[in-house]
């Protein structure tokens, strides 16, 4: 004996349809419907991992760079203050011997201040999609469980797809595999769909 998966009820194990409620008893069904969940849900999280660890790579990649200009820009500033100061205290007549000894501390801090710039602009969008990523990942991992038609939309999106290509390429990886899982196993979908809107749909008639 078994039971029904619709109305509970015990049927024989060699019936398709219960008698009761008049449901398909279709297990190898529900065992793909099982299976494509679980995938999705699974790279879901592996993309939520690609864009956590993106984001932190990003972040300390640009904190280890903007040292590096920091120290450029410090090495130029004390450099040609040290030269400066030692002349300019006396007199405001710069010697052809002092500007030869300045003039390498304001190409460090030339190029200091030129590292700064470029690797703040190139790094922060980096950084800002791959930690914004994280957070509605989050989202489309918790609308799967009561709503997958959201999650499955998000999928099926191609903009996703280049959104990733520019600032995370594991996370695209894991992206296009969902990309062609939605499409695939769009009968699967279906189903766990419209259960989901059944079991909504009970649950608004009960309250
Ligand atoms: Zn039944």
């Amino acid at each position: 004996m078994k039971t029904c998966k619709y109305c509970g009820k015990e049927i024989s194990d060699e019936l398709e349809v219960c008698p009761f409620c008049n449901a398909v008893q279709d297990d190898q069904k529900d065992k793909n419907d099982e299976r494509a969940y679980s995938q999705m849900a699974r790279f879901l999280k592996y993309e939520h991992i690609a864009w956590k660890a993106g984001g932190f790579v990003a972040l300390g990649g640009c904190a280890l760079y903007v040292c590096i200009a920091l120290t450029f820009l410090a090495i130029g500033i004390l450099g040609a203050a040290s030269g400066g100061i030692r002349y300019f205290g006396s007199d405001y007549h710069i010697p052809e011997y002092y500007k030869d000894r300045i003039l390498p501390f304001f190409v460090f801090m030339f190029f200091g201040a030129v590292y700064l710039i470029t690797f703040l602009v190139a790094f922060l969008p980096i950084i800002i999609a791959n930690f914004k990523m994280v957070k509605r990942v989050e989202f489309y991992q918790g609308c799967m469980e009561t709503d997958i038609a959201v999650t499955r939309t998000r999928c099926k999106s191609v903009g996703m797809i280049v959104f990733a290509a520019i600032f995370n390429k594991a996370a695209l990886v894991f992206i296009i595999i969902n990309f062609v899982k939605t499409r695939t196993h769009a009968a699967e979908f279906d189903r766990i769909e419209a259960r989901q809107k059944e079991a909504h749909a009970e649950m608004q008639s009960e309250a």
